[in-house]
């Protein structure tokens, strides 16, 4: 039996933000500032609050500039319009990041529409979403655009595959579906009224899951040769050691390696992909704020 590759998401992603610490020193030496992300964080949420410290870190440990606002759960949605404001006129700030989850009595869509497009690193922002759905230059949210970036290195050309996305959110699904077409796949997209979902998969030569169900996806739904995208970071409680849990994705990876021909693990795949994403966007966001070419290579 022959047996898939691991996809390295770590080495890549280090990869990445090696080139985008190049490309600082570049945009540092043509404008005489650094590239500036700010980040906005509501509330005491202890994964968000982790996640928001490591952003923080890598960006500086790329040469950018790292502001972080850190707002009470009780902040008025007027006072976070306020602030989003304040960070679209800041001529420091090149990207702008407001951590999700917001608490509940704040209009999440309010709040990324407010965000000026140019610096909306997240490419949640409408204006991004119609840019790339449209085929224009856009500012794309950084975990589909990792997971493209990873397709592409391990695929080459991707024109003609045919593509299954499983999950629709506008964070990841449609997103990634975008991007695949915009790529020449031939596309469908999965969701949860999906009748045979085993058979749709069966189809593709590329899957990805980004659905938020551990090891749904199994190992027999996938056609041999297939490469397979495990965007899915769910937490399991572990069978070998009580009391303690573990990340699984959305596919059953051991079983999917006696079929793919590369697959992400989980951890190690999609996920280090993200906040380099983030850093490179940050960085493409300032050339372009700048009047600069995009840097090459990203
Ligand atoms: P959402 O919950 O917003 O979307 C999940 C999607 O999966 C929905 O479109 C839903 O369909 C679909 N779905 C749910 N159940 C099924 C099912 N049984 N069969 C087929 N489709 C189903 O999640 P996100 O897109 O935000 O995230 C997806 C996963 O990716 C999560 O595990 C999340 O933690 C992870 N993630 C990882 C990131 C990373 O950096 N690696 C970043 C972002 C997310 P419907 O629309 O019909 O409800």
């Amino acid at each position: 039996m022959t047996i898939g590759k691991l996809i390295d998401g770590k080495a890549f992603a280090a990869g990445l933000r090696d080139k985008v610490a190049n490309g600082v020193a570049g945009f540092v030496q043509a404008t005489g500032r650094k590239p500036g992300l700010a980040v906005v964080l509501v509330g005491e949420d202890p994964a968000s609050s982790v996640y928001v410290r490591s952003k923080g870190k890598m960006t500086v440990a790329a040469g950018m500039e790292s502001f972080e606002f850190k707002r009470p759960d009780s902040i008025g949605e007027d006072d976070l319009l306020d602030l989003i404001e304040e960070l679209n006129q800041d001529e420091r700030v090149d990207g702008i990041l407001v951590q999700l989850p917001l608490p509940r009595h704040i209009d999440e869509a309010a709040v990324i529409g407010a965000i000026d497009p140019a610096k909306d690193v997240d490419g949640f922002h409408v204006v991004n979403a119609g840019r790339l759905a449209t085929g224009q230059e856009a500012l794309v949210p950084c975990t589909p655009m990792g997971c493209i970036m990873l397709l592409k290195d391990e695929l080459g050309d991707l024109s003609g595959l045919e593509a299954v996305v499983i999950g629709r959110s506008n964070i990841v699904g449609k997103p990634m579906a975008a991007l695949l077409l915009a790529e020449s796949c031939t596309v469908t997209i999965a969701h949860s009224r999906t009748h045979d979902l085993a058979s749709v998969v069966h189809r593709a030569d590329i899957v990805v899951a980004a659905v938020g169900r551990p090891e749904m996806v199994r190992g027999e739904w996938i056609k041999p040769g297939a490469t397979v995208i495990d965007v899915g970071i769910n937490r399991v409680a572990d069978i070998e050691e009580e009391g303690k849990s573990r990340i699984v994705g959305d596919v059953a990876t051991a079983e999917a390696l006696a079929h793919v021909r590369a697959i992400t693990p989980v951890p190690g795949g999609v996920g280090p992909m993200t906040i380099a994403v983030l850093l490179r966007n940050t960085l493409v966001a300032a050339h372009a704020r700048a009047g600069l070419a995009k840097p090459e290579g990203l």
